[in-house]
Formats: structure tokens, sequence, C-alpha cells
């Protein structure tokens, strides 16, 4: 349970208080999953008395149907959020001294008005840290929504497979992606739904637009869903056409071999850099290492930016259950652009993916069937 370890933590710290206003932690340690855009929204954990959920009001009764063991505490619009707040720690401790907070996402002026209302308490703890270290490490539950997540993103794939036609726009392929997935319950991608045709698939970030496909072309998707909070990421480059050109098919195969490598050579003990290295070195040694221009993958959760990173120089090692993405690409300006992607979790000896769209040049036809 994350809360018994956090709670183990501030014992150990010597901490009184956690206050966490990241909805993605508060989530993780309260299972109540809440965009509070600018309201106040926060778990506040104690050492020994029951934790608290800060919610908006009118989130209150959505907040006690889901989180087990919390006291929920509301306010309205027109009260002052802090005061209510301090006043329900205040209750329960008369004297708190040392505070642990997220560093990484507790702001100025949040941290200053708590400050105000806790003249004399600390706030030199740090629990961001703790937090990313638990969440890296997915539950067996976390594991299930992502593999659901995954199935979606590998209907998704399918859907936007069978829209390919001559003259369609990237967008339009985005559009009827997005539609059929709403009508069959999917209510949100994880991140903007790409689709990029030819030499626009040359910029890994690149933006949909009406450029119409043509035949004899790669298009590029990547794309992902959420399942009960968990995202999924999946990137394939499709050859849509008769027969890929001895460049397009070169390139493609490089960046297959790259992530067919890359996924072999994951099991628990590899360090992050040199999974990343299997990658490289392959692209590198066939002379386009200067156009696999990113990192080799990024971790995956309740967001796509996550830990760990897969990248030269990260001396992490990698263990059981941990989630995160391979996805090798050969970008070249003006020309070609191609990446594959799977997202997965590291089993006892080796790499689950959560998506299962095939990956050879000639997948498309095989979706299309
Ligand atoms: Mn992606
Ligand atoms: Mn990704």
């Amino acid at each position: 349970m994350p809360l018994n370890l956090i709670i183990n933590l501030m014992k150990k710290q010597d901490v009184d208080i956690v206050f966490l206003n990241d909805p993605k932690n508060v989530f993780y340690i309260s299972s109540y999953r809440s965009d509070p855009h600018e309201r106040v929204l926060a778990a506040v954990l104690f050492k020994d008395a029951a934790p608290i959920l800060f919610v908006p009001a009118l989130e209150e009764n959505d907040a006690r149907k889901t989180a087990e063991g919390f006291d929920v505490i509301s306010y309205m619009d027109t009260q002052d959020p802090w005061t209510v707040l301090a006043n329900n720690i205040k209750e329960r401790y008369s004297s708190l001294s040392g505070w642990s907070i997220e560093k990484d996402f507790l702001t100025v002026e949040r941290m200053e008005t708590l400050r105000k209302h806790f003249p004399t308490a600390t706030f030199n703890h740090n629990i961001s840290t703790a937090l990313q270290n638990m969440r890296l490490i997915k539950s067996e539950k976390e594991i299930t929504f992502m593999k659901q997540a995954g199935y979606w993103a590998d209907e998704a794939l399918k859907i936007g497979a069978g829209t390919l036609r001559e003259g369609i726009s990237e967008l339009e392929v985005v559009a009827e992606i997005e539609y059929q997935l709403k009508k069959r319950g999917v209510a949100e991608m994880s991140f903007t739904t790409m689709v990029l045709f030819g030499e626009n698939a040359a910029s890994p970030h690149g933006v949909p637009g009406d450029t119409k496909l043509k035949k004899n072309q790669f298009v590029l998707f990547d794309l992902g869903t959420m399942h009960e909070g968990y995202a999924s990421d999946v990137t394939r480059t499709f050859f849509f056409g008769e027969e890929p050109s001895a460049q397009q098919k070169r390139i493609y195969e490089l960046v297959l071999a790259a992530h067919d490598e890359a996924m072999a050579a994951v099991h628990p003990g590899i360090k992050a850099g040199d999974l990343d290295a299997v990658a490289r070195t392959i692209i590198t040694e066939a002379g386009y290492g200067r156009y696999f221009n990113h990192r080799l993958g990024h971790g995956l959760g309740q967001g796509v930016h996550e830990y760990p990173s897969i990248m030269e120089g990260n001396e992490m090692i990698l263990t059981e259950n941990m989630c995160f993405s391979i996805e090798p690409g050969i970008y070249i300006e003006g020309d070609i652009g191609v990446r594959v992607e799977d997202c997965g979790y590291v089993t006892a000896d080796g790499f689950e993916p959560f998506t299962n769209t095939p990956t050879d040049i000639g997948a498309y036809l095989k979706l299309i069937d």
C-alpha cells in the first residue's frame, strides 16, 4: 500500500505531515482522480491520524465514494480553501513542525500561503522523489489498466489504417480515429493524436494538418488512450502503396531491428542507458546515428512523462514491473520519418508489450484485411 510506505518513511525522516497537491500523486495515494483546474485538491498525510482528502465542495460526493480511509473535507468556492484546510489540520495536531512537500510541483504562491498559516513549520523535506520511485514500479492492477489502454491503442491503429486512401488529409484520419473510439466508449486520448504523411513524419513532434495522402508514402501514427487513469502510447509507420523504395525499405528495417533488439534485451538488471545503446548502436553502425535524435524511451503510467527515462547515461537499473516505451526512429528532414514504438513492462525474464499491432513493413495490409 503506497500510503503505508509513505507513513513508514515519515517516521524514519521525522516528518509530521506530507502535503500532496499534484493530482497524479493524490490519485496514486487516495484512488481519487480529478482535474481540479485552479482549485485546490490535496491529500494530507499524518503519522498517526487519518489522512485528509481536501476537495472542492462540488467533488465531495465523488471523493467520499472513492477515497477509502480518508477524511474527506471540502470547501465552497466562496470560502478561502487555505483557511479551511489549515483549521482542519490544526484540529488534528496542535504543534506541527516538519512538513514534506512536492518540491517539483508545489507553487511558490501556495508555499507562501502555507507558511503564513503555519509560521513555525519547516518545509525542508521533499516527497517528490519518493513518490516518483514508488510510482516507477507498477502494481498488478495498474498493469491490467495499462494493458487495456494498450488494447484500445491497437484498435485505434486498426481504425486509422482503415481510413487510409489517396487524398485523405492527416486531420481527417485523426478525426475518424477519435470519433470511432468515442463511439466505442473510449473517452480520452492520452495526448494529441499524431498522424503524419511522408516527409511530415521527419519531425518527431510534428503536427497533423491538411496534407493529403499520396501513394507510396509512409504514414506515421503516434497515439494513445486513457483507461482508468492510465495511458497507452504506440507508434506505427505504415507503408501505403505498392512497393516501398529501396531507401524506404532500408530505413524501415533498420528502425524495426533497433526496436526488436532493444525489446529482446530487456530483463531485470539491465541499465536504462545500456538499453538505449542496444538500439542506438544498430542505427549508428548503419550510418544513421545523427538521424535518431531522441532518447530510446520514457516511462509510462498515469501519463507519458514518467520515469524511467531510457537514455544514454542513465544508470538506473530496470526491475520487474517498470513500464516504459521503446521507440527508436530515423528522421531525415524534408525526406522521411520512421518510428516504431511499443510500451510495456519488465517481467521476470523479459519485456511484455501493452500493444501488439504487427510491426513488419507489410503490417498495414494485414490490418485492413
Ligand atoms: Mn508515442
Ligand atoms: Mn512515447
